[in-house]
C-alpha cells in the first residue's frame, strides 16, 4: 500500500482523536467517581484543559504580566502556546492533523461530495462577510481579556469558582445538554454537511487566531509556475477555497497545510510545502513528526516544570460536585401585607385557643 500524504495526515488525525476521546472518557470518569463521594484511583487529564480557550486566554494575560504561570488551569496556556507555535511553521495545520473538530468536518466533506454532485459554494460577498465571523468573534474575546479587563481582575478570574471548575461546566455542557444546546449542534452539523467546512471556515475563533498566525509561517505551500499545467485540480480540492493557480506562493488565511493540492496535482513539481528561508519542501511524513513532536515536547516540559496538572486539591473537587441539599424553606415570596394578614389570624386564633382553655379550667359552680 502506498502510503500518500492523506494517509499519513489521516493516521496523525486518528491518533490526536483518539487521545481526546481518551481523555473525555477518562475526565467523564474521574468527575463521576467523585460526584458519587468517591476518590478516583487515578489523575485527573490534564489535557481536557484543551477546550478551555478563554482560560487559556486570561492565563496568558497573567503570564504576560506576572511572569508566572497559574496553577488553577496550567494546561490550558501549554497547550494554547503550542497550538500557536505550531502555527509559526506549519500555518493553520493545527486544523487539518490534530484538531478532532477539523477531522470530523472532513468526513463532512465526504458526505457532502456524495450527497451533492456540485458543492454548495456561497456567492463571494456572503462568503467574505460570514469568514468574518470567526475574527469578530475571536476579536471580541481578546478585547476583552487583553484590553477591557482590568489587571486586578485577573487573578480574581483565575481563582473564581467558575473558573476552577469550567472544565466540569464544560462535561456537563455534552452529558447534561439543554435542548437549545442541542439544536445548535445539529444545526451546525447540518451546515457542515451541506457547505463544506461551514464550521472551520466561518466561526471557529480558535482557526481565526491561527489562521493570522499562520501568515507570517515559515512553512507556505509553494507552486511552480513552470510546473504547472493550469488543470485546476488543486483548486477543486482545497478545502480552504483558495485560488492556487493565481498564486506562487499561498499566502492565504484559510490554507490549513492539509496537502490536499499537493497529493491531487498530477505535476509532481509543481506543488510543495516549502519552509522558510531554506525552501526545503517538507513532506507529509515530515509533517507528521513534527505535530508529534511539538505536543510531546511541550507537555513534557510543562510536566518537567510542574506546569501541567492544576493544584486544587480533591477535597474541593468533591466539596463542588457533592450532591447539593435542597434549599431551605423562607418566606422571601410573601409579600409584607400578606404576612401582616397570617400573623394577625394566627394571634387569633392563638387567643381563641387561651379562651377557650380558660373557660375549660373554670371550676364548676
Ligand atoms: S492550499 Fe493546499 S494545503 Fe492549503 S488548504 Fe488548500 S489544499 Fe490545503
Ligand atoms: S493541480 Fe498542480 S498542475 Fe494543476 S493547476 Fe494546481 S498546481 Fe497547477
Amino acid at each position: 500500500m502506498k502510503i500518500t500524504p492523506l494517509l499519513t495526515k489521516r493516521f496523525i488525525q486518528i491518533f490526536f482523536s483518539g487521545i481526546v476521546v481518551f481523555i473525555g472518557i477518562r475526565f467523564y470518569l474521574f468527575v463521576s467517581c467523585l460526584e458519587n463521594g468517591g476518590i478516583p484511583g487515578f489523575e485527573r487529564p490534564a489535557g481536557v484543559e484543551a477546550f478551555l480557550p478563554i482560560s487559556a486566554l486570561v492565563s496568558l494575560k497573567h503570564w504576560l504580566y506576572s511572569g508566572t504561570i497559574n496553577s488553577i488551569h496550567p494546561s490550558a496556556l501549554v497547550l494554547f502556546l503550542i497550538i500557536c507555535a505550531t502555527a509559526v511553521f506549519a500555518k493553520k495545520g493545527f486544523c487539518s492533523w490534530v484538531c478532532p473538530i477539523g477531522f470530523l468536518s472532513e468526513g463532512a466533506a465526504k458526505l457532502n461530495r456524495k450527497l451533492f454532485k456540485k458543492p454548495l459554494k456561497l456567492p463571494l460577498v456572503f462568503d467574505l462577510l460570514l469568514r468574518c465571523l470567526k475574527y469578530l468573534v475571536a476579536g471580541f474575546f481578546i478585547y476583552q481579556i487583553f484590553y477591557k479587563m482590568p489587571g486586578r481582575s485577573i487573578e480574581q478570574f483565575i481563582h473564581s469558582p467558575y473558573n476552577q471548575f469550567a472544565d466540569i461546566k464544560m462535561l456537563k455542557f455534552f452529558t447534561d445538554m439543554s435542548t437549545t444546546a442541542f439544536i445548535v449542534i445539529v444545526v451546525l452539523a447540518c451546515l457542515t454537511i451541506i457547505i463544506r467546512n461551514f464550521w472551520c471556515r466561518y466561526l471557529c475563533p480558535y482557526g481565526a487566531l491561527l489562521g493570522i498566525i499562520g501568515f507570517f509561517s515559515l512553512g507556505k505551500v509553494h507552486r511552480h509556475p513552470s510546473h504547472c499545467v493550469d488543470c485546476g485540480k488543486c483548486e477543486t480540492v482545497c478545502p480552504g477555497n483558495i485560488a492556487i493557480r493565481q498564486k506562487t506562493w499561498i499566502n492565504s488565511l484559510e490554507c490549513s497545510a492539509c496537502m490536499s493540492c499537493i497529493e491531487a496535482c498530477p505535476e509532481k513539481q509543481a506543488l510543495h510545502f516549502e519552509l522558510l528561508p531554506s525552501r526545503k519542501p517538507l513532506g507529509a511524513m515530515v509533517m507528521a513528526i513534527f505535530f508529534v513532536l511539538i505536543f510531546t515536547a511541550g507537555i513534557t516540559i510543562a510536566r518537567l516544570t510542574g506546569h501541567w496538572q492544576n493544584d486544587i486539591p480533591l477535597q474541593v473537587y468533591l466539596q463542588y460536585t457533592a450532591p447539593k441539599a435542597p434549599p431551605a424553606k423562607t418566606f422571601d415570596h410573601i409579600s409584607p401585607e400578606k404576612m401582616e394578614r397570617m400573623i394577625l389570624m394566627m394571634n387569633q386564633v392563638q387567643a381563641q385557643k387561651m379562651q377557650n382553655l380558660q373557660k375549660s379550667e373554670k371550676p364548676e359552680k
